[in-house]
């Protein structure tokens, strides 16, 4: 038996007008009972738990930077002691700004990779000059073999090193050296050499892990007839420390809120117990936390543990697939779709966009959130030109609600986690950190972008040191400083040594 429905709409509490949807119907001699059930009414308690399941009150902020502080100890207690790897970078001595020379750097972080050459003139005169050119990762080869991989890398380098020119010199008869920064868990065996853990952020080549990237990336160069040298190998966490630290004495940690997401900082060579022999001249060196596969006491989602299953790396990388770019758009997708399947959000039909994983990406959950327009225009023709749906004031409302959660848990445990590492940097060696300027530097594509992700971390850090302590705390966005930082970490570490 079918039955037509005409009801007056059902006023939504996020006050427009909806119409209810059918659920089924009883028959009773004479007359029809319908149960009708509102998509507002259906949908609103998937909101609702979503927003429980998200929050990060003060007491799971807090339960998150300890145990960011303890899994960091254990880590650098025993090698595999923790969810951090907390890996040696083999860079004990930091720029000092007295650096001279030409020197390159190679970028392979996530969506792009950038090569740069740059020319140090010592204190004085500081970058003379600066070039760089950025080319995105064709997708096929972020499946296909290292081989492929690192020879598109090679091949990229070979025409921008053949554009070299104006105020760029190098001293006859010398290679030219590289700084080679590369975004993915790497246990380095010395500075200019490091292995393959796994790859990360989408990407599945074969071939490379277990592999001396450097080598790697060397024999890419052979293959081409490329003389140049790689004399450093460093995590963009690192380049960005050391970028920063030319300009700025004061820096002690640097974050990556990009694609991914990592954090390293300086440590003292005597707080690294699974360290037997390294010499130090300055007793402190950098670690690379690799806290992107950080885990403890997460407020997650059921929308996380299925994006999680379905991922190349499923129960890896869990604070980085809650915080970082590459995730942040996933997980409101997955929330969008189970609303619309549950209360037909966007109408009676479920667009194929939506069923598309990654179809919805970080930036365009950005774009959602910056639309102050009364109706949310922007908002409504975003939905209908790229997710394929049309939209009621209420449903871009829920939207932006959706997108605001995920943003606003993603920010608060990225500051969370910040806090974790300041505390146990303090808790090592009273007065380091606290109670005087400490600079966090800050690079990668969220958080340049994201405003609302940038008060909200801002905002958890905050609330967990106060007042007091955090107006000494600076994170400051230290754009691509990565780049330069690694063409100085070539600089300090170049095989013709130095006499800055
Ligand atoms: P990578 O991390 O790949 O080295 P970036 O640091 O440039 O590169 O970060 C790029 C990432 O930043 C993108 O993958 C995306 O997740 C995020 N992003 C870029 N633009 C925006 C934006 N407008 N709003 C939010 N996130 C953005
Ligand atoms: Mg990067």
């Amino acid at each position: 038996m079918s039955v037509t429905v005409s009801s007056p709409g059902v006023r939504s509490i996020y006050g427009s007008t909806r119409s209810p949807k059918l659920l089924g119907s009883l028959s009773w001699p004479g007359r029809v009972i319908m149960a009708v059930q509102s998509n507002v009414i259906s949908v609103a308690p998937i909101l609702t738990k979503l927003k429980k399941d998200c929050a990060t009150p003060l007491p799971v902020l807090r339960h998150v930077a300890d145990a960011m502080a303890s899994d960091m100890r254990a880590g650098l207690a025993v090698e595999g002691g923790s969810d951090l790897k907390m890996i040696l970078s083999y860079v004990d001595s930091l720029p000092t700004g007295n650096e001279k020379g030409l020197f390159y750097a190679l970028d392979l972080g996530g969506t792009n990779f950038r090569v740069l050459r740059v020319q140090l003139g010592g204190k004085e005169e500081r970058v003379i000059a600066t070039e760089f050119e950025q080319v995105s990762i064709p997708p096929e080869l972020m499946f296909g073999t290292s081989e492929e991989l690192f020879d598109f890398i090679a091949s990229g380098l070979a025409k921008f090193a053949e554009k070299e020119g104006g105020k760029f010199n190098l001293p006859d008869k010398q290679t030219r050296e590289i700084g080679f920064t590369f975004s993915f868990p790497v246990q380095q065996t010395s500075v200019d050499s490091g292995i393959l853990i796994k790859w990360t952020k989408g990407f599945a080549v074969s071939g490379t892990a277990g592999k001396d990237v450097v080598a790697c990336l060397n024999e890419a160069m052979q293959r081409l007839g490329l003389d140049m040298r790689v004399s450093a190998l460093v995590n963009d966490t690192v380049g960005t420390l050391a970028g920063a630290r030319y300009w700025d004495d004061d820096v002690m940690v640097a974050v990556i809120l990009g694609t991914g997401t990592n954090a390293c900082y300086v440590e003292r060579i005597d707080a690294i117990p699974k360290l037997q022999c390294h010499n130090s001249t300055f007793g402190r060196t950098i670690i690379n936390t690799e806290w992107g596969a950080f885990s403890n006491g997460l407020p997650l989602t059921e929308f996380d543990r299925e994006m999680d299953a379905d991922s190349i790396n499923p129960g890896e990388q869990i604070f980085e697939k809650t915080i970082s770019g590459m995730y942040l758009g996933e997980i409101v997708r997955r929330v969008l779709l189970k609303m619309a399947q549950a209360g037909e959000l966007f109408g009676d039909s479920i667009s194929e966009k939506l069923l598309t994983p990654f179809m919805l990406r970080t930036p365009d959950v950005c774009a959602i959130q910056q639309d102050t327009s009364k109706d949310l225009e922007v908002v409504g023709s975003f939905l209908r030109d790229v997710v394929g749906v049309s939209s009621k004031l209420s449903a871009r409302q829920i939207v932006v609600e959706v997108c605001d959660t995920i943003a606003k848990r993603g920010g608060r445990l990225a500051g969370a986690g910040i806090v974790g590492i300041l505390e146990k940097m303090e808790m090592d060696s009273k007065g380091l950190i606290f109670g005087k300027r400490t600079v966090v530097a800050m690079d990668g594509g969220l958080y340049e972008h994201y405003p609302q992700y940038r008060t909200y971390l801002q905002e958890a850090v905050n609330e967990l040191l106060g007042p007091e302590i955090t107006k000494n705390i600076v994170i400051e966005h230290t754009k691509d400083g990565s780049g330069i930082g690694a063409a100085l970490l070539a600089a300090t570490n170049s095989k013709y040594g130095h006499n800055f």
